[in-house]
Order: structure tokens, then sequence, then C-alpha cells
């Protein structure tokens, strides 16, 4: 019962048959009312006594010869009809009077004042419509009113709805096994590509996460199956890079732990003295790993939507400035020249410390890939709704290839050079996370050797400032 196919089958047999009997009963209607009116003609001849003389004629003669004469010429206008000649039935237009037949108790026509059927045997239903003659309770003929034009209308149309009334039942029963034989059909194509789906669905969660599913069938299974693609798509991708970052994190951690634990068992080995320079290096490693857990920890919290942010109105330009204050003594140290050109900034909706972080990475990562007598400028515009900071420097630049991936976890342009130096590789994967989670966008353009510039937006405030 719960089946598509049974419950659409069901659905198309109840159609055909209301439908069917919808037409049944308005035939129904129109034959009640044409039989009204044929009942009053019949009481109307009634009335007229002609069936007391016929009958009288018959208790008389004992048989019908001479009727026409003898009692139904009394009940016919005086100008007689033109009759048709002997042997022919008459053609032309059928009577403006109404006349009449008498059929014996057999049935068969003996008198027709129009001579149209004499001698015919009457359909039973059409003595059933017929008037009686009865002597001493003996059915003795029939009395048939062979009516004027729209009274045989009538005759023909009582017929019609009878035989129609019989077709219909015949109609229905043959075209509910036609719905039966279609219903299943239709609900067997429509079904199939679903079963199909869930077929796949099935083989996708049992950890086959290359099942893709077929999109046949109508238009909205076809949508559906290119629904669960694209989710099978995106679980996969997302299964991907949980195993990538696994791999990564396993990779990244190995490094610091093997070079602790390879300078820790020389010195146990007595093979490096234990000496501050030799624990200092150690400590280096330690400083790393645990940089590493603070940065992997504030990456899955921004990744999953769960720093918790404190949006505020803020003064960007002051908020820049100070970041460059932090990196001035720095830059001099090794003769790079750091600027800011921030000219009339409005406010924007973002978290200050936060903010303040991702400058303090992009200043820092320029410094670090800038030789001395480079350049650093911090240049901030207003570019619709957003103001848009960039970091530019003039250091070694990002090869093409490397850059689409700078943003990616654990991507270094040069992994021996920038790990001996402290970096993680999440430092702009970080930054990406912020800036996006703070309704803004990140972005680089490089040329390998002339240098770089990092640039993200944060939305203009709507508010006065702060
Ligand atoms: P880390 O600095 O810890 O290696 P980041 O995520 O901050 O990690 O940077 C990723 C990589 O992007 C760096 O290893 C470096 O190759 C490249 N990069 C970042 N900033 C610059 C820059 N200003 N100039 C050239 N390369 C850069």
């Amino acid at each position: 019962m719960n089946r598509l196919w049974v419950r659409l089958t069901l659905a198309l047999v109840a159609i055909t048959l209301l439908s069917v009997s919808g037409v049944a009963m308005l035939a129904q209607l129109t034959a009640a009312n044409q039989l009204n009116v044929f009942v009053e003609r019949q009481r109307h001849i009634t009335q007229q006594g002609i069936i007391d003389e016929l009958a009288a004629f018959y208790a008389e003669t004992g048989s019908w010869d001479g009727v026409g004469n003898e009692v139904i010429a009394q009940f016919l206008p005086s100008t007689p009809r033109r009759q048709p000649p002997p042997g022919q039935r008459p053609n032309g237009p059928p009577p403006n009077r109404t006349s009449y037949a008498i059929a014996n108790a057999n049935g068969k026509v003996v008198y027709d004042d129009t001579r149209a059927r004499i001698g015919i045997n009457l359909p039973s239903t059409e003595l059933s419509r017929a008037l009686p003659i009865t002597v001493n309770q003996q059915t003795v003929g029939y009395l048939i009113t062979i009516l004027p034009e729209q009274s045989l209308q009538l005759d023909a149309q009582l017929y019609f709805v009878d035989q129609l009334q019989r077709n219909l039942v015949v109609a229905a029963a043959v075209v509910s096994l036609v719905a039966v034989a279609l219903g299943a059909l239709i609900s067997r194509a429509l079904a199939k590509p679903l079963a199909q789906l869930a077929q796949t669905a099935r083989t996708f969660s049992s950890r086959n996460l290359s099942a893709r599913a077929q999109p046949d069938g109508t238009v909205e299974i076809a949508e559906v199956a290119h629904a669960f693609n694209d989710m099978a798509d995106s679980l996969q991708q997302a299964e991907i890079n949980r195993r990538n970052l696994t791999a990564d994190i396993a990779h990244e951690l190995r490094t610091p732990l093997s070079v602790i634990q390879g300078n820790l068992r020389a010195m146990l080995d007595g093979i490096y003295p234990l000496e501050p320079a030799e624990i200092a290096t150690i400590y280096d490693e330690t400083r790393l790993l645990s940089r590493l857990v603070d940065d992997l920890r504030e990456l899955a919290l921004a990744e999953a939507g769960q720093l918790a942010l404190r949006p505020q109105v803020v003064d960007i330009a002051a908020l820049a400035h100070s970041a460059i204050d932090q990196f001035t003594a720095v830059a001099e140290n090794r003769q790079i020249t750091l600027s800011a050109n921030l000219p009339n900034l409005p406010t924007v909706l973002c978290d200050t410390d936060r903010t303040a972080q991702v400058l303090r990475n992009l200043i820092g990562n320029a410094l670090r890939h800038t030789p001395s007598t480079g350049h650093i400028a911090l240049v901030g515009a207003v570019d619709g709704a957003m103001v848009r900071l960039s970091v530019r420097d003039t250091g070694e630049g990002i090869a093409p290839d490397d850059l689409p991936h700078v943003f990616e976890r654990f991507y270094r342009g040069d992994k021996s050079r920038t790990r001996s130096s402290g970096g993680t590789g999440l430092g702009l994967a970080i930054v990406k996370s912020l800036v996006e989670a703070m309704g803004g966008r990140i972005g680089v353009t490089s040329t390998l050797g002339q240098g770089s510039s990092f640039w993200f937006t944060l939305p203009v405030a709507t508010h006065p400032k702060a």
C-alpha cells in the first residue's frame, strides 16, 4: 500500500471510476426528466378512455381485426393524414400528430395507423413502455403511441440513455483495467531511478566516496540526483581535506619532535655536550611545537566559525599606524623603510584584536621576505562599501605556481628556510579565516623578484566614528 506504484494505480482507477460515474449520473438525470414527460403523456392517453374503448372492442369481437375503423378512428383528427402505399415504409418527415398502433398479447403489431410497423414483433423495452389492454384481467394487447416529432426524439433519447448506461459500465470496467496497467507502468518507470538513487546513497555511505548517481528519469528526479552528486562531491572533498590535514599535522609535528629527540639522545650518549647552546636548540624546537599547536587550534576554531569575534566600529587608519609602529625598530635594524598611506579612511566594522593580528602577520611576512634596503608600504583605500588595505613589499616575490596556494594550510614557498626561521605555514591560512569571519576578502598579487602585495577588505561601518 505504501508503494509508489500501488498508490499511483489506485489514484488512476479512482479518477476513472469517478469520471465514469459522473457521466452515468448525468445520463440518469436526463433520463429521469424525459421519463416524467413520458409518464405524463401516458396518463393523458388513459384519460381519453381509449384503453377502455379498445378493451370493450376486444371483449366484443375477440380479435383486433377492424380496430382501426371501429375504435382508433374516433381518436384521430378528422382529416386523415396521407398514408404511404401498402408495403412501403413511410418516409419524409415524421408524423406531426399523435398516432397509434396496437400489438397483440405476444407483442406483434397488428394495427398501425401509419402502417409502418405492422407485423413487427416489438422489443421488450418498447413493450414495457406500451399501455397494456386487459380483458378479464388478461392482457390481450398493447397500445403503442406513435408520437409526434418531438416525442419520437424522446424515444430515441430514452433508448440512447439506456444504451449509454450499459456501455458506460463496460467502459468503466475496461478503462479501469487499462488504468491499472498504465499506473503500474508509469509508476515503475518513475520509481526505477529513485531506487537507483537509493542504491547509490547506500553505496556512498558504505565509504565508497566516489559513488555518484545517474541523473535519469524526470526533471525532478534528475535534480535530486544532481543535488546528491553535489553533496557527494563536497563530502568527498571534505574527507580528502581531513585526511590531508591529519597527514600534514603528523608531518609537521614529526620534524621538531625528531630534532628534540635526536639532540637529547646525542646528549645522553655524550656526543653533544650538555651546554646552554645545545639546550637552547631544543628549547627553540619546543617553542615551534607550541606555536604549531596554538596556530592549529586557532585555525580550527576560525574555520569552524567558533572564534569569539567582537565586531566594533574601528578607526582602521589608527589601528594600521599602531601595527606599523610595532615593526619600526625591526625594519630600521634591517634598513627596510616602512611607510603608510592611509588617506581619510572611514571607520570599519571589525574585531580590533583580530584585525591587528592580521596586520601584524602580513607586515611580519613582508619583513621576512624583503631583503635589506627594501620598502614596505601599508596602503589603504575605499572600495565601494569596503575598505581595502594592502601590504606591499619589494621583496623576493612569489612564483606563479606557488601563488594560488599561499593561503593553504602548511604551504611554504621555501620549506627548509621558513621552518628554520620558525614559520608554521599556517599564518596566511589563519589570516584568511579571520578576514572572512569578519565579512571581508583577501588576496595577493606578486611578481617573482620584484615583490608582493597582500590585500584584504573590511566592511565600512555604517555608524559614526566611535
Ligand atoms: P609561514 O610564513 O609560516 O611559512 P604563511 O602562511 O605566513 O606561513 O606563508 C606561507 C608562505 O607564503 C610562506 O612560506 C612564503 O613562501 C609565502 N609568503 C608569505 N608572505 C610572503 C611575502 N610577503 N613575500 C613572499 N612570499 C611570501
